[in-house]
């Protein structure tokens, strides 16, 4: 919308100009923005902060995109990664054929993940290739099982898997789908467990939950039980609007899920490593999954790596089966790179070492209450999160009904005054997100949360003067 440009426009002005219309089809950007707007270049980061190409320095509230949970500069990555570019820059995993670092990344990571027992572990570049591998590999599974029609996958409304095509599909928002073609017609799309958005009045979040759970059984047995495959889900919806699931929901999802004979895959590509205050997000919401996805802190986002762990159940066939099924036909040059790995395997020693759990439980209060404070402000409808991630919704009146004008541009107003003030976050329409780096020290969220206090105000000012007009 034309505010949104004008509000793009003025603070791209800040920008270093020497990159308007440059030669990269970017992800995730219009190409008018590109055009028209000089991006914002970043190009050093240490600890909690980034700086751009003018030298202005930016607290990142983000931590990258949700995943550089050891801050900018860990020269512990560094030297793993120098060490093994030194000794093996490269080897793949096909074949029979692989190296030390993937082996020690998935014995480790075996070990790592206790919610459930896991048996193998698949290595992918990304958190996408990490959710098409799932399909692929339960598409494999119920072959091998000679059950050729339990193919269909169930994901929910606002849920981001990814933007590969499968991934795309699985994920519930509308902008990875229109002018794409998608989502592929084998994957069905359930309701957002999102409780203060969409429940009835009147109605508990149990009830709540519990009306989830009959429409999702409904779904099935619309579709035929022996149509399904597997539910996806993250633990808590990340890039969706930060929507932490309501209480019971897990528990009763789990059970319409289990008594179908339906797979559980765990989307942990947010939630692993400690972001929520436990190791993984499972392991908060006593989900007990068959298969799970993870990718960006597994390397605190320092090289490119996501991996799916599979439970004993699933192997067991895949492998029993093999001298039928032939070789497992999937995976990438890249599937389970030395240096990835090498970077991965110091990640999860440093997490170890310095006890992350502990240490984002140590710091999270402080986030989570600082701005929560703010939840009395006249624009903001809901603030929800737990641990080191947190959204806030923008809404008049404090209703989930009554949205700010699209055209007036409130998130977009609100994320200019925080890139102002040296702050960067995730703006989605009215929906703000943050997901700072675990490292990050008291007088930093101190300053994160005087940040959004200053970006609030100027907000609410700004609504004062439209609601005038
Ligand atoms: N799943 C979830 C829950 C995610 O948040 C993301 C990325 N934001 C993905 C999958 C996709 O990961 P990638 O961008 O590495 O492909």
């Amino acid at each position: 919308n034309s505010t949104e440009a004008t509000l793009q426009k003025d603070v791209s002005e800040n920008h270093n100009k020497g990159f308007k219309g440059h030669d990269m089809l970017a992800p995730f950007t219009a190409g008018w923005q590109t055009n028209d707007l000089h991006p914002l270049v970043i190009e050093k980061s240490e600890g909690s902060y980034v700086y751009d190409t003018n030298g202005k320095k930016y607290l990142d509230a983000l931590a990258g995109l949700w995943c550089t949970a050891l801050g900018g500069n860990e020269p512990r990555l560094v030297a793993a990664a120098t060490k093994q570019l030194n000794t093996l820059p490269f080897y793949h995993s096909f074949w029979n054929r692989t190296t030390k670092p993937s082996l020690d990344l998935a014995k480790e990571l075996l070990e790592t993940f206790t919610a459930t027992k896991m048996a193998k572990v698949f290595f992918t570049n990304s958190g996408s290739e990490a959710n098409d591998t799932q399909v692929k590999l339960i598409w494999y599974y119920n072959n091998a099982l000679g059950r050729p029609n339990k193919k269909k996958f169930i994901a929910r409304a606002k849920s981001y898997h990814g933007s590969t095509l499968i991934a795309a599909s699985l994920s519930g928002l509308p902008a990875l789908h229109q002018n794409f073609d998608l989502p592929a017609p084998f994957v069905l799309h359930t309701d957002c467990p999102h409780y203060w958005r969409y429940r009835l009045p009147d109605e508990t979040e149990e009830e709540f939950s519990t009306r989830l759970a009959d429409n999702l059984e409904n779904l099935i047995l619309k579709e035929g039980p022996e149509t399904i495959a597997a539910f996806i889900a993250e633990p808590l919806m990340g890039a969706g609007g930060v929507i932490p699931p309501p209480a019971t929901y897990f528990e009763k999802i789990q059970a319409i899920v289990r008594k179908y004979d339906i797979l559980f895959i765990a989307d942990e590509v947010i939630c692993a490593f400690g972001r929520l205050g436990t190791l993984f997000g499972c392991d908060k919401y006593n989900i007990k999954p068959d298969l799970v996805s993870i990718a960006k802190a597994l390397s605190s986002g320092y090289m490119p790596i996501g991996a799916v762990l599979v439970s004993p159940e699933v192997s067991d066939v895949i492998y029993s089966q093999s001298n039928k099924l032939g070789s497992f036909s999937h995976g990438f040059t890249y599937s389970g790179h030395p240096v990835s790995c090498a970077v991965a395997l110091e990640t999860l020693k440093i997490y170890k070492e310095s006890n992350i759990v502990e240490q984002v439980k140590s710091i999270s209060p402080r986030f989570q209450n600082g701005i929560k404070a703010y939840s009395d402000s006249p624009i903001i409808g809901e603030i929800r999160g737990t641990g080191l991630i947190l959204g806030t919704e923008f809404t008049d009146n404090k209703s989930p009904n009554d949205l700010f004008p699209t055209e007036w541009g409130i998130g977009a107003y609100f994320g200019a005054e925080c890139e102002k003030n040296g702050m960067l976050v995730r703006v989605a329409g009215d929906n703000i997100m943050m997901s700072p780096p675990f490292i990050m020290t008291p007088d930093e969220v101190d300053k994160l949360i005087s940040i959004y206090g200053k970006a609030l105000k100027a907000t609410e000012e700004r609504v004062k003067e439209l609601k005038s007009q």
